[in-house]
């Protein structure tokens, strides 16, 4: 799996300690932006609407569909996925625990065209394990980035939604870390 940070508010950590001040003064501007404490107690104190007025777009190369189904139930999480018509690649996620069956879910794959090859594609992929890979877009704001990845950097979640949200923390820890207070 691979993941990029596409884009994000280059200035709203400095934008964020602008707003979270606006709690406490009449009239804040971009002398408050500097105040990083700001925004960093609003987090520790449960004030989190301030979060989302920061975005986070991610380009992810080969989730399976398994984790795909995962990030599906996440309200607040937009996304663009290619259509399973178009997907005409055998690219499949294999879990640890698959190692040692390398190849396996390609075979598969590969006899299931062979078997249903005639049926079209946005049919035939009911046959295909859930293993195979998509690519996608997602897109969230900081307080649904902050719930995510509370719920999958946890060591229960299953191993390739954690990988996913391990790298995501990564790639926002590079460019806006107060956003990720007390999550590790
Ligand atoms: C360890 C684990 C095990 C899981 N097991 C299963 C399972 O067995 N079966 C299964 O179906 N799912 C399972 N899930 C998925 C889980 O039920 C949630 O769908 C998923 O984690 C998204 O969480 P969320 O609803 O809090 O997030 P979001 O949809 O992103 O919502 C964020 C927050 O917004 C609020 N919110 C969102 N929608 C509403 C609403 N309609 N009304 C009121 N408040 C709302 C809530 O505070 C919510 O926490 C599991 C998740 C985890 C982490």
């Amino acid at each position: 799996m691979e993941v990029e940070l596409v884009y994000f508010c280059p200035d709203s950590e400095r934008t964020l300690n602008m707003i979270a001040r606006q709690s406490r003064t009449l009239n804040p501007g971009p002398e408050d932006a500097v105040n990083t404490d700001v925004f960093k107690k609003t987090i520790e104190w449960g004030h989190n609407e301030i979060q989302r007025f920061a975005f986070y777009c991610f380009h992810i190369r080969q989730l399976s569909r398994t984790a795909l189904q995962q990030l599906s139930r996440y309200h607040f999480i937009c996304m663009n996925v290619m259509s399973g018509r178009h997907n005409t690649t055998y690219n499949v996620v294999n879990p640890t625990e698959f190692q040692e069956f390398e190849g396996w879910m390609k075979e598969i794959m590969e006899k299931t065209d062979a078997v249903f090859g005639h049926i079209p594609l946005e049919s035939r992929r009911y046959a295909y394990p859930d293993g195979l890979s998509v690519n996608l877009f997602i897109g969230m704001n900081g307080q649904e980035l902050r719930h995510f990845l509370k719920q999958r950097m946890d060591p229960h979640a299953q191993e390739e939604i954690r990988n996913l949200a391990n790298k995501i923390y990564d790639l926002v820890y590079t460019v806006h870390p107060i956003m990720l207070t007390n999550l590790k």
